[in-house]
């Protein structure tokens, strides 16, 4: 399936569906998806499960969320537009007057049409969204005496907390780690484009025969999400990642922006650099002081897995962001497009990388492997030696081949030479 039909797919079956950290609209979001990629796994975290300094959340199941007037007529209802209820509202019935009911609509006065997208995921609250022109309607509509039934009918349940997995092999064990993100309801940059992108990145991979490295994708509700699973994999994502990019907010036409690792100068960074210099495109470049989603947990200390960050428009820098106006008019094919392009070469230029990495612990014996003189001795012959050495000691997963030559001051010939007799020798992975 290409990208057209994932933007299809998005735009008629996963925009309508209530996707919060947990519950049944992530569930569903999951399974349409593995419907056109079956090896996407579905996994999930228990409830009360500890994660680091986190909890995985109680499980939010919301049945409805409504208000009628006293006619009876059902004046909000969160089933015409998931922004409408506070995402994970605690339930609520009561019967209210017009000054108590307003009270609890919250909205944006400076965007008049837009409904905002709130929520309280650690906190107990309720209530509900409105567009300000909607709130002034009701305001108008009823006197300051009339009665509103409100109706939220919402449970929190030790229940799960799902993301989806979808590994492609490659000969290697280094590993490019794509993750994206299924925490939001019913917008589409911020959040089904991702989606969206990685879908079609796994159908343009999967097909490539030998492909060199690992790419794993990840499906995850922000925050928690990544960082329940960087518990449950922290060893082997970090013997094996190599790079890697969150994906968000990568589907309006209007931008390309970046959102570097912590230092600006991974492989994930230049890669993408390398990116944008090969489609001719000037991208907005952020520092990580602008993080803002998964690119947080991925870079944490003991983390460090150098994950940059691809996005169009992004986040909190369009003013649709957030709003029932970040939606398919907002979205386009043309826009997804451009983003998985850049996607798309940005591993690319990741996977065509030679970056070596040591399998020892400190030097390794080099005298016993006949790479270094056994007898030490003034003017003794060392130089090829020290070589290796210096080899090795830039082989820490941070640098590709290129940067080793230039650090250890070799020309290119001689880096792969090296490069050549590390591998035979068992003395690196590449
Ligand atoms: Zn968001």
């Amino acid at each position: 399936m290409n990208i057209n039909f994932y933007y299809k797919l998005a735009k008629e079956k996963l925009f309508p569906l209530c996707r919060s950290l947990t519950g049944y609209g992530n569930v569903e979001t999951l399974q349409i998806l593995k419907k056109y990629e079956k090896f996407l796994k579905i996994k999930k975290f228990s409830s009360g499960k500890k994660v680091y300094d986190w909890t995985v959340p109680l499980e939010w199941r919301l049945k409805k969320a409504q208000v009628h007037d006293k006619f009876g007529k059902k004046i909000i209802d969160y089933k015409s537009n998931n922004l409408q209820v506070i995402g994970y509202s605690a339930p609520k019935k009561k019967i209210v007057n017009k000054k108590e009911l307003l009270k609890n609509i919250s909205t944006l006065s400076k965007q008049p049409n837009a409904i905002p997208y709130i929520t309280s995921y650690y906190k107990k609250r309720w209530g509900f969204c409105l567009s300000q022109n909607k709130k002034n309607e009701i305001n108008r509509k009823y006197d300051d005496q009339d009665k509103f039934k409100i109706v939220i009918d919402s449970k929190f349940v030790k229940g799960k907390l799902h993301y989806g997995e979808y590994i492609i092999k490659g000969k290697s064990s280094q590993e490019i780690l794509i993750s994206t993100y299924i925490c939001h309801p019913s917008m589409a940059n911020d959040n089904l484009s991702g989606i969206i992108v990685s879908m079609a990145l796994i159908s343009h991979f999967k097909k490539i025969k030998n492909l060199s490295k690992t790419i794993r994708f990840l499906f995850i509700p922000e925050t928690i999400g990544s960082i329940a699973f960087i518990d449950k994999n922290l060893s082997t994502l970090k013997s094996n990642v190599v790079g890697g990019y969150n994906l968000c907010c990568i589907g309006d036409n209007r931008a390309h922006s970046m959102i570097l690792t912590k230092y600006g100068n991974s492989l994930s960074d230049k890669s993408l650099f390398e990116t944008y210099k090969k489609l001719k495109i000037k991208p907005k470049v952020f520092n990580f002081l602008s993080r803002g989603s998964d690119e947080r947990q991925f870079n944490s200390p003991g983390v460090n897995l150098k994950i940059a960050g691809i996005c169009r428009s992004k986040y909190g820098q369009y003013p649709e962001y957030h709003t029932s106006l970040d939606n398919f008019n907002l979205v386009s094919l043309t826009g997804l497009i451009g983003g998985f392009k850049v996607a798309k070469t940005a591993i690319n230029n990741l996977i065509k990388k030679t970056i070596p990495i040591s399998k020892v612990i400190c030097e390794p014996q080099l005298g016993k492997r006949r790479l270094y003189p056994t007898l030490s001795k003034k003017n003794a012959r060392y130089s090829e030696g020290i070589k290796l050495s210096d080899f090795l000691q830039y082989s820490d997963g941070q640098n590709d081949l290129e940067d080793i030559a230039k650090y250890i001051k070799v020309s290119k010939r001689d880096i792969l030479r090296y490069k050549n007799v590390l591998l035979k020798k068992n003395l690196i992975i590449c």
